[in-house]
This record gives C-alpha cells, sequence and structure tokens, in this order.
C-alpha cells in the first residue's frame, strides 16, 4: 500500500492512498478513519492505525473511479514553481516555469504516472498570474522619495 499524507488549501490533513485521495473523517484512540474526496462511499473509506511501531494504512473499499494521479501531479508542479519562485524572487517566471515543466517531465512527480504528468503541467497563461503576484510579494517596492532611503551604518 503506498501512501503519504498532504495538508489541503485549507491545511486539513489529507490521506493519498495508491493516489487516491482521502480526507478526515473521525478519529478515535490512535485510528483515522478517512472518506474519499470525491464521497464514492460515506465513510470508512481509508483506515489509517498508529500502531506501537509502525503506521498502518489500509484501503477498506474499493473506488470505482479513475485516481486522483492528474490533480496531485498539478499541485505538485504549482508548488515546486511556488517554491523555486520564493527562492529566487529575481528569477523570470516563464524562465522558472519551463525549467520546472522540463525537470518534472524528466523526473517526474510523487505519486503520479508519466502521462498524468504531462496532463497535469499547467498551461503557462494559467499560472502567470500567480506566479506573479507571488514574485510581486517577494520584492518590496522601490523606494519613491529619497528620505524613504535608509542607509545603515
Ligand atoms: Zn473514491
Amino acid at each position: 500500500m503506498e501512501w503519504f499524507k498532504i495538508k489541503s488549501e485549507k491545511d486539513h490533513d489529507l490521506l493519498v492512498v495508491n493516489n487516491f485521495i482521502h480526507r478526515v473523517d473521525r478519529i478515535r484512540d490512535k485510528t483515522e478513519y478517512y472518506k474519499c474526496i470525491q464521497n464514492c462511499y460515506e465513510q470508512n473509506h481509508a483506515i489509517l492505525k498508529n500502531l506501537k511501531n509502525k503506521t498502518d494504512v489500509i484501503l477498506s473499499k474499493p473506488h470505482y473511479h479513475p485516481t486522483h494521479g492528474v490533480k496531485l501531479a498539478n499541485r505538485g508542479f504549482r508548488n515546486k514553481l511556488k517554491e523555486e519562485l520564493t527562492q529566487n524572487p529575481t528569477k523570470p517566471v516563464p524562465k522558472t516555469f519551463n525549467e520546472i515543466r522540463r525537470s518534472v517531465i524528466t523526473s517526474g512527480i510523487e505519486g503520479a504516472t508519466n502521462s498524468e504528468v504531462i496532463d497535469a503541467i499547467p498551461v503557462f497563461t494559467s499560472i502567470k498570474s500567480s506566479g506573479y503576484r507571488k514574485k510581486m510579494k517577494m520584492i518590496p517596492p522601490l523606494p519613491s522619495k529619497l528620505s524613504d532611503l535608509t542607509i545603515e551604518r
């Protein structure tokens, strides 16, 4: 069983099992019960048990729909772009975008197949605005008056 945890946009725990994304349903003692983000069953879909020395995850019922691999790959791509722009705020966004595109095609994204990665790479125009917004926050505006400019001695 291949599984890992990620955070949702609202900072909730999500459990990814075999490329299906689940959200927390309830937690009882050391057992966490998750359900599919598509609600394909009411509850108890994926179960995570914290045992003494290891954590065990089971998928208690099958999902009768395609995996969330494309969603995961898309998320992975956007996170990489954000990380890269945070580390190199002066680097041009199109250049950064193309470098990440090349690198994810070569090395892949955790939990996604190659074709899912290709499907998930956003078109540049869809990512441009959020990419630039991110960049604007990173670079402080230039001082408009000479008196705004303080030089530390
Ligand atoms: Zn499902």
